[in-house]
C-alpha cells in the first residue's frame, strides 16, 4: 500500500514523478505529492484524491527541479485530506519526506515534540517520525545521514522513507523495513520506486533494497549502507518485465485486460514446469526441500484475501492427493495467535506482491521456530521471495488492477502442481489420476480461452439483469466452495454489494433467512460427485423464489431448467474445474461494477500490495 517515487538525474524530476505516480496509483489513491529542491527551498505540491487531481493542481506550474520524491497514499493515520497528503515538511521547512508504512510508537515521540515545541499540520505518524529526525540532525548537529540512522533505532513500525533536504540539494536519502523499495540505475540518474514499474521506461538495472539498509541516493552515485554505518555492496539485478506489460494494452481496464490474459498467464505459470505427454512435473522449489517434505506432519498455508482462497482450495486439493494435513491460516491470525510451529512444518505461503505484511511476518516467526518456508509470489524479487527457503512464481506479470484476477488464477495453477508433485513425492496418488489431472491441467488455458469468447457477451447481459441487487449470495460445495468465497468479494471489492461466500449446504443454518425475490444467488455447480446435492440446494432457493445464476458444467441439463440464468464452462475433472469456475465470477463482478458507474481499477478504500497490518 501506498506508492513512493523518486528521481535524481540531470532531466526535470516532476514528469518522471507524475508517470512514476500514475504506475504506482494501484497502490493507494487517497491523494498525491511531489516535493522538488527548488534553490534553497524545497516545493511542495499536494491534493487529496487520485494523481489527476494532483496534476491537474500543478498544471502550468513551471518547475524546474531535477531532484523531486513523490507520493500517492492509502491512509492509516489520518483522513484522506490535502493536509494529511504526503510530502510533509519538517517543522524548520528544510526536509520533506515520504513514508510508506505505519510508525507504532508515534503517538509517544509526538508527545516528546510537542514539549519541545514542535507543531504538527497533520494527523499522520509519518510527519512525527519527519520531525523526530528533524529534531536529531539539530540537536546532534549531525547530517541528514546520520539523524535518519539515529531516528529509525527507535521506530516501532514499517517504513519507506524518502527525504531530500535544503542541505543536500542533488541528494535523497532512503531507508527501508517491512516496506518495498527498488532503485534503478539510470544514466547520470536514478530512479526510485515502490516497485519497479516507474523505472521501466528508463532502466532495466535495479537494486532492490533490503530491510534496515539506508541508500544515500546522488544522480552519479548509490551508496548503501546497514544501520550501523557500515558500506553495502548494492546487488544490482536486470528487470525482466517489459513496458507493455504495466499497459492497458486497448482495454478500458486494467481489471478486464488482466482478465482477458489468463488463457497466457496460466499458460506461463505451467509452462516449463509440466509435460503432459511424458507425463511429469518440474518444481525445483519442492525438489530443494524434498526431504523435509517427506517428513513433514503438516503443511500451513498462510494467506490474505484472495491468496487466502486459493490456499483454501490447495488445502482440499493436497489433502486428497498427498494424504497429508493441510490448514490454511489468515496471516493477521496466525501471526499474533502464537501457533505451535515445529521443524516438521512446511508453510506455503501465499501472496501476489510478496510484500503482504502480515504474511511476511508470520513466516519470518515461523521460520524462527524451525519451519520450512515454501514462498508461492509472483513478484520477482520481493520479499516473500527473497525470505523462503525454497518457492515458486507464478508469473502472472504485474497485476495493476486493484482487485486480483489473473494472480489468482496463477496461484491454483501453481498450487495444483505444487500438489501433484508432492502426491508423486509421497506415493499417494495413482498414476492414472496423475495423469488424467495433468491432461486436464494442460488444457486450462485452451478452456479459459473458450470461456472469454463464449461467455464474455452472455455474462454483459447478465450482469445488467442484478445490476441494482442490494445483496448477493455466493454458493459451492466441495472444490467450488472457495470459489464461491472468491466470487463474493470480487463483487465486494468492484460493485460495493454486500456479497456473501457461503458452503452450499450451511445456507441452511442461516444464509436462507435473506432469500427473498430480491436476493440473487450465484451457484458455483459445475459436474463433480456430489451434484444431486447442488441441484436440491437450487430447489431450496427457488422455493423462496430467490434468483439463481448458476455457473455449469457443459451438458448439464438439469441446472438450466431450474436457474435464472446459466453461464457454462468446459466439463473437465472437478479438481481442476474451479480454475474454469471463477473466471465468469471475475466477468459478472466486473461488469456489475461498470454497470454502477464505480471505477473498477481502484475501488474505494482498498489498495494493492498491503503492506501495512
Ligand atoms: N501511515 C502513513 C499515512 O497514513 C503512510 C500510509 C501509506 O503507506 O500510504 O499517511
Amino acid at each position: 500500500m501506498c506508492g513512493i517515487v523518486g528521481y535524481v538525474g540531470c532531466n526535470l524530476a516532476y514528469p518522471v514523478l507524475i508517470d512514476g505516480l500514475k504506475k504506482l496509483e494501484y497502490r493507494g489513491y487517497d491523494s498525491a505529492g511531489v516535493a522538488l529542491h527548488a534553490g534553497n527551498s524545497l516545493e511542495v505540491y499536494k491534493k487529496e484524491g487520485k494523481v489527476a487531481n494532483l496534476e491537474e493542481y500543478v498544471y502550468g506550474k513551471n518547475i524546474q527541479a531535477t531532484v523531486g520524491i513523490g507520493h500517492t497514499r492509502w491512509a492509516t493515520h489520518g483522513v484522506p485530506s490535502d493536509r494529511n497528503a504526503h510530502p510533509h515538511l519538517s517543522n524548520s521547512g528544510g526536509i520533506a519526506m515520504i513514508h510508506n508504512g505505519i510508525i507504532e510508537n508515534y503517538a509517544q515521540l509526538k508527545e516528546e515534540l510537542v514539549l519541545k515545541g514542535y507543531t504538527f499540520k497533520s494527523d499522520t505518524d509519518s510527519e512525527v517520525l519527519l520531525n523526530f529526525i528533524e529534531d536529531i540532525k539539530i540537536n546532534n548537529e549531525c547530517s541528514l545521514e546520520e539523524a535518519v540512522r539515529i531516528a529509525l533505532r527507535r521506530v516501532v513500525g514499517a517504513y519507506v522513507i524518502l527525504l531530500i533536504d535544503t542541505d543536500l540539494p542533488d541528494t535523497i536519502i532512503a531507508a527501508r523495513k517491512g516496506s518495498p523499495l527498488v532503485i534503478g540505475i539510470g544514466e547520470n540518474a536514478h530512479y526510485l520506486g515502490s516497485d519497479a514499474s516507474p523505472m521501466l521506461a528508463y532502466t532495466k538495472e535495479v537494486v532492490y533494497i533490503n530491510d534496515y539498509e539506508l541508500a544515500i541516493v546522488k544522480p552519479d552515485e548509490l551508496i548503501l549502507k546497514n544501520l550501523g554505518n557500515e558500506r553495502i555492496t548494492p546487488f544490482v539485478q536486470k528487470l525482466d518485465m517489459e513496458l507493455a506489460a504495466i499497459e492497458k494494452g486497448g482495454f478500458d481496464h486494467f481489471m478486464l485486460k488482466e482478465i482477458f490474459e489468463q488463457p497466457q498467464t496460466i499458460f506461463d505459470s505451467l509452462r516449463g514446469r509440466m509435460d503432459a505427454t511424458i507425463p511429469a512435473i518440474t518444481l525445483s522449489g519442492i525438489e530443494k526441500i524434498k526431504g523435509k517434505i517427506l517428513e513433514a506432519n503438516r503443511i500451513i498455508i498462510v494467506a490474505c484475501g484472495t491468496s487466502w482462497h486459493a490456499g483454501l482450495l490447495a488445502e482440499y486439493v493436497i489433502e486428497e492427493l498427498c494424504r497429508v494435513n493441510v490448514e490454511v491460516e489468515y496471516a493477521s491470525e496466525f501471526r499474533y495467535r502464537n501457533p505451535i510451529i515445529t521443524d516438521k512444518d512446511i508453510i506455503i505461503a501465499v501472496s501476489q506482491s510478496g510484500e503482504t505484511a502480515d504474511t511476511l511476518v508470520a513466516i519470518e516467526n515461523a521460520q524462527k521456530q524451525g519451519a520450512t518456508i515454501f514462498g508461492l509470489v509472483n513478484v520477482v524479487g520481493s520479499s516473500i521471495a527473497r525470505m523462503s527457503d525454497a518457492g515458486a512464481y507464478t508469473h502472472a506479470g504485474p497485476e495493476i488492477g486493484v482487485a486480483s484476477t489473473k494472480a489468482f488464477t496463477a496461484q491454483l495453477a501453481v498450487l495444483y502442481l505444487v500438489a501433484l508433485k508432492i502426491g508423486q513425492l509421497k506415493g499417494t496418488i495413482e498414476n492414472t489420476l496423475f495423469n488424467k489431472l495433468l491432461e486436464d491441467l494442460a488444457k486450462v488455458p485452451e478452456h479459459v480461452q473458450h470461456i472469454l469468447e463464449d461467455q464474455n457477451e452472455h455474462i454483459r447481459e447478465v450482469a445488467k439483469k442484478y445490476t441494482d441487487a442490494r445483496d448477493f449470495l455466493y454458493l459451492g460445495r466441495g472444490y467450488n466452495f472457495p470459489i464461491a468465497l472468491e466470487g463474493a468479494l470480487k463483487l465486494k471489492e468492484i460493485s460495493y454489494i454486500h456479497a456473501e461466500g457461503y458452503p452450499a449446504a450451511e445456507m441452511k443454518h442461516g444464509p436462507i433467512a435473506l432469500v427473498d425475490e430480491s436476493l440473487p444467488v450465484v451457484f458455483v455447480a459445475t459436474k463433480d460427485p456430489y451434484h444431486e446435492k447442488i441441484v436440491s440446494n437450487i430447489q431450496e432457493i427457488k422455493a423462496r423464489k430467490g434468483m439463481v445464476v448458476a455457473v455449469i458444467s457443459q451438458g448439464d441439463e438439469v441446472i438450466p431448467t431450474l436457474a435464472d440464468d446459466v453461464i457454462v464452462v468446459p466439463q473437465i475433472h472437478e479438481i481442476i474445474a474451479p480454475i474454469l469456475s471463477v473466471v465468469p465470477l471475475q466477468l459478472l463482478s466486473y461488469y456489475i461494477g461498470l454497470n454502477r458507474g464505480l471505477d473498477v481499477d481502484k475501488p474505494r478504500n482498498l489498495a494493492k500490495s498491503v503492506t501495512v497490518e
